[in-house]
């Protein structure tokens, strides 16, 4: 059963993320869907999807309290507003964007887990590092997991290489299987890949050995193209 997971990253309105995930929540209602779908708003866009039954909202980012001064973050006080249980952990625009350190990461992962949260753990190499083997991908990836304990029940990773987000070039279908099949004998968890997935390509991914479904952010933001990945993949 493959998971798919829409990150909406810093798109949508509230209105429109109501409306998208009403029409996912509908569409999975009335048509027969293996697959397990999920979706990641942005934080302004979180609500009350009470009756959202057929998919998992989750949050994109949070910081680990419950309160207090933290300016510019959110903690579970308002998570547990909106029955919010899912969060997003090391994806690399924190990483390497916002300048979230392995060691921040590893709090942030500590935190959820003893919450119970199900996370989703993203790992993936910078094009340099990729361009220089996949040896030290894999080397590069292993440091991405220090602090985390990988033995957590409600875990889910993502491999997302850093030079395939957001620019068109998917990874190879022999990179996805090397890398994937390199992670699962050390970590025997679901392993979802994400890096311009498309709705053309989506399948085929999916079919990979030792690809369990996919995190995707720019092809999954219109909602008849999301229908359309699930659609895909069921
Ligand atoms: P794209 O699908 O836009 O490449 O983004 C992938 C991603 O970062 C999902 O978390």
């Amino acid at each position: 059963m493959p998971i798919i997971a829409s990150n909406f990253k810093t798109n949508h309105t509230r209105k429109s993320t109501n409306d998208f995930i009403s029409s996912i929540n509908e569409y999975l209602k009335s048509n027969d869907i293996k697959s397990e779908v999920y979706v990641f708003p942005t934080a302004t866009s979180l609500n009350d999807f009470d009756t959202v039954k057929n998919l998992t909202v989750g949050t994109q980012n949070a910081y680990y309290t419950e309160k207090g001064s933290f300016t510019g973050e959110i903690g579970t006080q308002q998570l547990d507003e909106f029955g919010i249980k899912t969060i997003l952990i090391g994806h690399s625009e924190r990483r390497h964007i916002l300048g979230e350190s392995q060691e921040e990461i590893a709090k942030k992962y500590e935190f959820y887990k003893a919450l119970g949260y199900t996370i989703i753990y993203c790992i993936g190499e910078p094009l340099e590092v990729k361009e220089s083997g996949l040896e030290n991908t894999l080397e590069y990836i292993y440091e991405q997991f220090v602090g985390i304990d990988t033995n957590y029940e409600n875990l889910i990773l993502a491999y997302e290489p850093v030079w395939a987000i957001g620019t068109g070039v998917t990874a190879t279908n022999d990179d996805i299987k090397n890398v994937h099949t390199a992670i699962k004998e050390k970590i025997d968890k679901p392993l979802l890949y994400g890096g311009s997935v498309k709705v053309n390509n989506v399948r085929e991914i999916c079919e990979i050995p030792n690809v369990d479904g996919a995190l995707i952010g720019t092809a999954s933001w219109i909602k008849e193209d999301f229908i359309q990945i699930i659609d895909n993949t069921k």
